[in-house]
């Protein structure tokens, strides 16, 4: 089994595909009885070791779907292994929807709330925090049902936890009203999109920035609510954009890496890039079609952070002639309370540093980590990072506080592998 990028690969001696709650718990005890862990997946897009086991492995592909809508509380139950895509659009029939989400959909929502996953939007928080309530199959095979009104303080070391103290089978998210979105796209040089960045963020509903290092030019992406009759891509314009942004995209790659010529394909990138736009409901409005398989690592830091360190790693990448046609992706985030989310108790600025999964992505990526460790940075729970545990422990005040909730939940480590007990267990 791989994960997404195909980054990694291991070998499960069972897989299961569970039906319900009750069988999972059975299989825990059977696992507590048998000396044996479990590791779950979602829809394996994280780059860091989270599932991979030779032990026991599960997924959730068989509770799938929303279970119950409370549109007079803006609220729905969810098997929490349901792909966000369905999510969203199973919701949308009852008129909700969240209220941010990050650039892909292929995610399951189980995956996206354990890692801290995010869209961007200075008055926006993760997707976690739009967890109310949660059924959970502990580590000691008991079934946990609790809410943000019961047991608030548990919800917030849980919300976010990357399946390290139980198995998350319904999720009960906080919605809101449907809504449009209109996203506009367009190219600038990066001095002007410094320049600009603190007037548009506050303008904005969302802000993102591409910023391609070879040319040192940016691709701008604003997000605004809007109630004006949609206009959604057409389908020969998404048919084009797959073409340009991925195969195109994927070729461009090859050759920069083959021929090492990428100050001149990036400047033929950048010719591609106009100023377009289109508007559609706000969950088929954020996510892309991402076709091209890269490595990624992002870090979030303090917004009061963003300059300083966004020279930094401009001045490393020219020192070190670091060279990709992928953008470091820069968004925004408030902060929140949750106790192992990046931005606990900050509003944070995120970097995300790709390059082609071909690419020799080492070097860039711990001169980035370099920079971010310094400064503080929290990594993406699901994108790569050499972190563990007394570097968390630093970075997370409610750390120990947490390692005594995981432990009481899972007693027996039924829940972890290798990665997480390099992550967790000191
Ligand atoms: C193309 C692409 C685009 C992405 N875009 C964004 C983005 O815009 N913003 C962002 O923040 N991140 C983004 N990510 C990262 C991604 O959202 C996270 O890695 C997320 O965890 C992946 O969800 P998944 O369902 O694939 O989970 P997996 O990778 O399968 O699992 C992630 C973690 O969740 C745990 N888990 C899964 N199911 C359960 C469950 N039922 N109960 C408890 N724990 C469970 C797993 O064990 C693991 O620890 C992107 C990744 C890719 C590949």
């Amino acid at each position: 089994m791989k994960n997404w990028a195909k980054s990694f690969e291991f070998h499960p001696q069972n897989v299961y595909a569970p039906t319900s709650s009750e069988e999972i718990q059975s299989l825990v005890k059977d696992h507590i009885q048998k000396k044996k862990s479990i590791r779950m997946r979602g829809s394996a897009h994280s780059w860091t070791g989270l599932i991979a086991t030779n032990e026991s492995f599960l997924h959730l592909d068989q509770m799938q779907g929303l279970i119950e809508a409370y549109p007079e509380k803006n609220m729905v139950k969810a098997y929490a292994g349901t792909k966000l895509y369905r999510f969203g659009e199973e919701a949308f029939t009852h008129g909700m929807t969240l209220p941010n989400q990050g650039d892909v959909n292929h995610q399951s929502l189980a995956g996206a709330l354990s890692t801290g996953t995010h869209g961007t939007g200075l008055t926006l928080q993760s997707m976690a925090n739009q967890l109310y309530g949660m059924k959970l199959v502990t580590g000691s095979g008991d079934i946990l049902e609790i809410n943000q009104d019961t047991h608030a303080d548990l919800m917030n070391a849980l919300a976010v936890s990357v399946g390290s103290a139980g198995l998350l089978t319904e999720a009960t998210v906080k919605m809101r009203k449907a809504y449009g979105l209109k996203v506009e796209t367009f190219a600038e040089d990066i001095k002007e999109a410094l320049s600009k960045y603190q007037e548009r963020l506050m303008a904005n509903r969302h802000l993102e920035m591409f910023y391609f290092p070879v040319g040192k030019w940016s691709m701008v992406k604003l997000m605004n609510e809007t109630t004006d009759k949609l206009s959604p891509q057409g389908k020969i314009t998404k048919a084009m954009d797959l073409v340009l942004e991925n195969w195109l995209y994927e070729s461009l790659n090859i050759l920069a890496s083959k021929t090492q010529s990428y100050k001149n394909i990036d400047s033929f990138m950048r010719k591609f890039v106009g100023y377009k736009t289109f508007s559609n409901w706000s969950h088929r409005a954020f996510p892309t079609d991402r076709k091209v398989r890269f490595m990624e690592m992002e870090y979030n830091l303090p917004i009061e952070k963003f300059s300083e360190v966004f020279e930094e790693m401009q001045k490393s990448i020219e020192v070190n002639h670091f060279q990709t046609l992928f953008p470091i992706e820069i968004r925004f985030v408030r902060g929140d309370e949750l106790w192992l989310s990046p931005a606990y108790q900050r509003d944070s600025v995120y970097f995300a540093i790709h390059t082609y999964i071909d690419e020799n992505y080492r070097p860039y990526f711990d001169q980035m980590e370099k920079i971010f460790k310094r400064h503080g940075g929290r990594p993406h729970w699901g994108k790569w990072h050499t972190l563990t545990h007394d570097d968390l422990a630093e970075r997370y005040p409610r750390w120990d506080d947490f390692k005594k909730i995981r432990q009481g939940l899972d007693p027996h480590g039924i829940w972890l592998n290798d990665h997480l007990r390099s992550l967790f267990i000191k």
